[in-house]
């Protein structure tokens, strides 16, 4: 974490000097206290997620880059495989997670009111209202912003982020903490790629590369002509590889009660 401001910078993208007074020393440690107190919370989420066997992914973005609408084609794809819960963050309405509910899944809206970002305590307080022993799968749509989620860990097992063709392909070269922070980026509205012609993919992939991490790029589309194969066989992989962990986790827990 960048030790001038308290923002989650890398060491390597240090900004530039400013003169530290007694009030900026208290607001980095004030910062401090409350990451940490974060990161408890979201251990605690995490414990929840691991014990009821249920893969937590954070879907990031700035708004507009379609998370919503590709939670909605990707629960109509998946709905019969896989127990779907969903949390959506967004600053006001409950909007979204309308449209979620529409599709016969459970869906907890968080309005942040003037908050850029979910935290670990929203997410706790919305997870009492979520069935998750009935759940397989949890997206918790993140609010859309490229700077302030990347530093609030939720307690997911996975981060990944959406860049849309409507948006730059620099994207990744001007928001790094965020895009190096993902396991997953999702090329997203990809169908629009013929009318956005000053969006270029491979432009994109080499700003990405350029992070030093080899974090995978995946093309998505939600809407005029989907495609989500790719994506929904990333999902399949990550909920198969953390299949046995948690059966080992339920072996564990038996043996625990049975004493
Ligand atoms: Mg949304």
């Amino acid at each position: 974490m960048c030790t001038k401001c308290g923002c989650a910078i890398p060491a390597r993208d240090e900004h530039l000097p400013v003169a530290a007074s007694d009030a900026t020393t208290q607001a980095i440690d004030v910062v401090r206290d409350l990451l940490a107190l974060n990161d408890r919370v979201a251990a605690h989420n995490r414990a929840h997620f691991d014990d009821h066997a249920v893969l937590a992914i954070n879907m990031m973005s700035s708004p507009g880059a379609g998370k919503t609408a590709l939670l909605e084609a990707t629960i109509v794809a998946l709905r019969d495989r896989y127990r779907i819960g969903v949390i959506e963050g967004d600053l006001e309405t409950d909007n979204d997670a309308a449209r979620i509910r529409a599709h016969g899944v459970p869906a907890v809206q968080i309005t942040t009111g003037t908050a850029c970002h979910l935290d670990a305590s929203l997410v706790h307080a919305a997870l009492h209202e979520l069935p998750l022993a009935d759940l397989d799968l949890l997206f918790i749509e993140n609010v859309g912003n490229l700077v302030c989620p990347a530093s609030f860990d939720l307690g997911q097992h996975r981060n990944v982020t959406l860049l849309a063709t409507t948006e730059g392909d620099d994207k990744p070269a001007k928001y790094p903490v965020i895009f190096r922070a993902s396991d997953l980026v999702l090329l997203s509205k990809i169908d629009l790629l013929d009318v956005m012609d000053d969006f270029d993919p491979e432009r994109a992939a080499t700003c990405l590369r350029h992070l030093g991490r080899d974090i995978p790029m995946i093309q998505v589309a939600a809407r005029r002509v989907p495609a989500l194969d790719a994506w929904l066989a990333w999902l399949d992989h990550e909920l198969a590889a953390r299949r046995p962990a948690y059966r080992k986790l339920s072996r564990r827990l038996v043996a625990v009660n049975a004493r």
